[in-house]
């Protein structure tokens, strides 16, 4: 039986109040919050370890370095990875798809069109967006089908109709909240000669991310989405493809010998890690693994799916309120849209109520602009922290805060 209540003395961030109202932390899906055993993990690292990583001898030097590489192993152990050599650690899933966009063009490695969806963030659209247009590649959005699902069958042509050499695609949708049939999808374009690239910003928490199962050639989070720190990622690679990456980003630690005439690169994953990483961000990311894993992630996701489900059905009693996207599977997130009331006023009167939430176009413009005729959405992201009541008491502020928007307008 999962105990909230007991989780929730691990994120004391959440009993306080904003504007003399206890909080509801609804915007789980942009940051989740950090619980108290990872701060500790940070606190410690600064208190007692600290040290630039791989580049000294001294004692401190040595623990930091082995923290790292225990991080590491840990991210591998996580994710399932064959070897933790597969693991880069990046700034973010931006800096991971930034990266690995332009490592894929600066590699001979693309000798065809990108594919995406149109229902990806920004950072899995736009840097095989600009990649495309700068190596003069076809960049192409798979549809969605009436229901917000992604239409397979017309994936499958984009796939095969065209010279492909990647696809690009998240595992779940920070709008619509759709969980995508990543397996079945990798295996599609495979047989089609494509690489897949999955981000995985919004599964990491939800699902159980196995990269040997999904088969997929490269898979890119961020720390702060899974309790972890902010400023910390990662960018994992099957290492026959790692292999073949040119780096794009150069300085220390990731080069063997430099010289006017040349220089030779270290093996992966240190040539991707240019400069000194943020080891102490790795080292809570770590942590963050561990606090999940700690708890029973079954019992966890049926937490956060019944809740889920609760406060969809909650909101569905909302007037003039409809939701996006009507998913097979959902995780994670609720975006819709009310009548008479825009996103940015019901979030903004929402938070002086003391519930948090996100309003906007979520960093997914194709999907809202092209897909749906909706330019700003209001969206509620619960964690596995949160319980009914907060869940109560967000539609309750949502009803007020409606028939105010509606009373002035
Ligand atoms: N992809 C998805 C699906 C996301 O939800 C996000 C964060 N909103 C990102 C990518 C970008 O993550 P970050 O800002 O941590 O780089």
């Amino acid at each position: 039986m999962f105990e909230v209540q007991q989780v929730r003395a691990d994120f004391p961030i959440l009993s306080q109040e904003v504007f003399g109202h206890p909080l509801v932390y609804l915007d789980n899906a942009a940051t989740m919050q950090m619980p108290e055993p990872v701060l500790q993990t940070v606190v410690n690292h600064y208190h007692a370890d600290n040290a630039n990583v791989h580049r000294g001898i001294h004692a401190l030097s040595e623990r930091s370095t082995r923290a790292l590489e225990t991080a590491r192993e840990r991210v591998r152990a996580f994710v399932n990875a064959k070897s933790a050599d597969e693991i880069v650690f990046t700034s973010g899933t931006t800096g991971s798809l930034n990266m690995l966009a332009d490592m894929w063009f600066g590699s001979g490695c693309a000798d065809g069109a990108v594919v995406t969806t149109m229902m990806e963030h920004h950072a899995n659209f736009v840097p095989w967006q600009q990649a495309c247009l700068k190596h003069g590649c076809d960049f192409l959005g798979a549809p969605l089908d009436e229901k917000g699902d992604l239409d397979m069958g017309e994936l499958e042509n984009l796939l095969s109709c065209h010279d492909v050499s990647l696809l690009a695609v998240t595992h779940v949708s920070n709008v619509l909240g759709t969980v995508n049939p990543i397996g079945e999808i990798v295996a599609m374009a495979h047989a089609h000669g494509v690489k897949v690239a999955v981000d995985a910003a919004q599964s990491i928490r939800h699902e159980v991310v196995d990269v040997q199962a999904l088969d997929c050639d490269f898979l890119a989070f961020s720390g702060h989405k899974m309790g972890g720190p902010t400023g910390i990622g990662v960018l994992y690679g099957k290492m026959a493809e790692l292999e073949r990456l040119r780096p794009v980003r150069f300085g220390g630690e990731m080069v063997g010998d430099v010289r006017v005439a040349g220089t030779t690169f270290e093996r992966a994953p240190l040539r991707f890690e240019a400069g000194t990483p943020n080891y102490i961000g790795a080292i809570g990311l770590a942590a963050a693994m561990d606090y999940l894993d700690n708890l029973d992630r079954a019992e966890v996701g049926k937490y956060e799916h019944e809740l889920l489900a609760y406060a969809e059905e909650r909101l569905a009693g909302i007037d003039g309120l409809s939701f996006l996207g009507n998913p097979e599977k959902r995780a994670g997130c609720l975006s819709f849209t009310v009548e008479g009331a825009h996103p940015f006023d019901v979030a903004t009167l929402a938070d002086k109520l003391g519930v948090a939430l996100r309003s906007g176009n979520q960093c997914a413009q194709p999907l809202l602009y092209e897909a749906y005729d909706a330019h700003n959405i209001t969206r509620l992201s619960p964690a596995f922290y949160n319980t009914y009541d907060e869940i109560d008491v967000a539609v309750n502020v949502l009803h007020r805060v409606i028939a105010r928007i509606r009373s002035v307008s």
